[in-house]
């Protein structure tokens, strides 16, 4: 199985679903979409075959990168390519499988569902998993989720090093008008691969670190990782069992020849500072000069849309900032007039456990990249009337020492969880539809629903309590606390 030339990306097209190679998709205009029944199993094939186009075929300056948008490759150019590489992508190769190291020695073997994130952790089952996903798997889903383990999920805990980007980064990535443009907006020029690390050029004939492993206990500078060894690090000793010859993949469905079972071994090693990744935003803190950089991830139930102008916007002021994703800094030196349309996914966790995992879609309106500082004022409002409404609510709660006596019922999670749930459309409508020259009127629009949606939230979440003699004082001490804090949110001159 050979992910060069082997049919393993699964594409749905009028229903159907069908396995192509990498070869006919980018050298076809090929319509229809990833699918895969696990949202995150669909981003992490998308992932790879952004990091496999990357690594074939980086393009030289901004013109090449656009050439290779606007038409598919030529089949000579994608065979040229990929002669070297064969050794590369071979889940099966006998020295250098893709992303397995030979000879792992492990006591026993793990079941195969343990390289699927969130399936067989014990804990997590706060979103669904088909009955018996992960049990086996088809060489196309192995790969997937060897490389899904690699860069986006958890360590196997215990002594197993997690991705270079730390344990659940979240991942950006550039959609298109078609999965063949949506790889390519995803791939670095050279010119680009050389702002993002100043040593990309001594670095870039660099191998993956399963054909030439690290060795034990190293420290390795993140500076001496190259564009290709980063993008396909494995941070861990697996190998997979040999395939059985015939049976039924979990994952995607198909029949034929499944992987079922894996050995692993502890290995350690440590990689000195932050390795920039090209799907990665990058937030830091700047203490005595110096940068101390982290990729953001999903920590709190928060909605994506509170993360995104970290992901989307440059600031930094004298104690710290974020950056945008590399792909996206691309993007902004020729997408800047267009609308663009942003997938963010990845896990949220408690340190092996995976708790949630997302995948969502924002769209942002034309002059995204001019104007940083209205998306992150869309945010910053839509958060202030979450706020407004968690500070009532704590008001009612407790009360003032002394004065009013709280209602002694906090509601302010379940009120915020609600908020957030009943304002993500309002705010991927804000994203999607500003005009960011003038964006008062979207401002105007957005806030009075999000006013309108706090008042309401306030009356129903109050409503059971409003025949409690005892209660009263504090509920109307909560109810001024939101009209000032509502009042205070109005733009000045506004009626009321
Ligand atoms: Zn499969």
């Amino acid at each position: 199985m050979n992910l060069l030339t082997d049919a393993w990306i699964p594409i749905q097209q009028q229903g159907k679903i069908q396995k192509l190679t990498l070869q006919h998709l980018l050298c076809n205009e090929q319509t229809g979409e990833l699918c895969l029944p696990r949202d995150d199993m669909e981003l992490a094939c998308l992932q790879l075959l952004c990091a496999m186009t990357q690594v074939l075929f980086t393009p030289e300056d901004k013109k090449a990168l656009g050439q290779r948008i606007r038409q598919p490759l030529t089949e000579i150019g994608y065979q040229q390519a990929i002669e070297e590489k064969q050794g590369w992508f071979d889940l099966n190769h006998s020295e250098t499988p893709f992303m397995q190291i030979r000879g792992v020695k492990a006591t026993a073997a793990t079941e195969l569902d343990k390289l699927l994130a969130g399936v067989a952790d014990g804990t997590n089952k706060a979103f669904m998993n088909p009955f018996g996903l992960g049990e086996a798997l088809c060489g196309g889903c192995s790969a997937i989720a060897l490389f899904n383990v690699a860069n986006n999920a958890p360590s196997m805990g215990g002594g197993f090093k997690g991705s270079l980007r730390g344990s659940t980064p979240i991942t950006l990535i550039i959609k298109g008008k078609s999965l063949r443009q949506t790889i390519w907006l995803n791939v670095l020029s050279e010119k680009s691969a050389k702002s993002m690390m100043p040593w990309y050029q001594e670095t870039c004939s660099q191998v993956p670190n399963y054909l030439e492993p690290i060795s034990a206990g190293s420290k390795i500078p993140a500076s001496q990782i190259g564009l290709n060894r980063g993008l396909l690090w494995q941070p861990a000793h697996f190998e997979l069992l040999p395939p059985e010859k015939e049976g039924r993949c979990s994952c995607c469905g198909c029949s034929g020849e499944v992987y079922t079972g894996f050995n692993k071994a502890k290995f350690n090693y440590t990689v000195e500072g932050i390795w920039p990744h090209p799907l990665s935003a990058r937030v830091f803190k700047i203490k005595k000069g110096e940068k101390e950089e982290k990729f953001p991830s999903f920590t709190t139930t928060a909605p994506t849309w509170t993360h995104l102008a970290r992901l989307v916007v440059d600031q930094q002021n004298a104690k710290e900032g974020h950056q945008a994703a590399p792909v996206l800094q691309q993007a902004k030196t020729f997408m800047a007039s267009d609308k663009i349309q942003l997938i963010v996914g990845g896990y949220r966790n408690n340190q092996a456990t995976v708790l949630e995992r997302r995948h969502e879609l924002f769209s942002l309106a034309q002059g995204w990249a001019q104007h940083g500082v209205v998306i992150q004022q869309i945010i910053t409002d839509a958060l202030a009337y979450k706020t407004a409404l968690r500070k009532a609510f704590y008001l009612f709660a407790v009360g003032i020492k002394d004065k009013v006596h709280g209602a002694g019922v906090n509601l302010c999670d379940v009120v915020e969880s609600n908020y957030f749930q009943q304002s993500e459309n309002v705010l991927h409508t804000s994203l999607a539809s500003v005009n960011f020259s003038q964006p008062d009127h979207a401002l105007r629009q957005q806030n009075s629903q999000l006013k309108r949606l706090a008042m309401d939230l306030f009356e129903q979440f109050t409503e059971p309590y409003r025949q409690e003699p005892k209660m009263l004082k504090a509920l109307a001490l909560a109810r001024r606390s939101l009209h000032k804090s509502l009042k205070e949110l109005e733009p000045e001159g506004a009626e009321s």
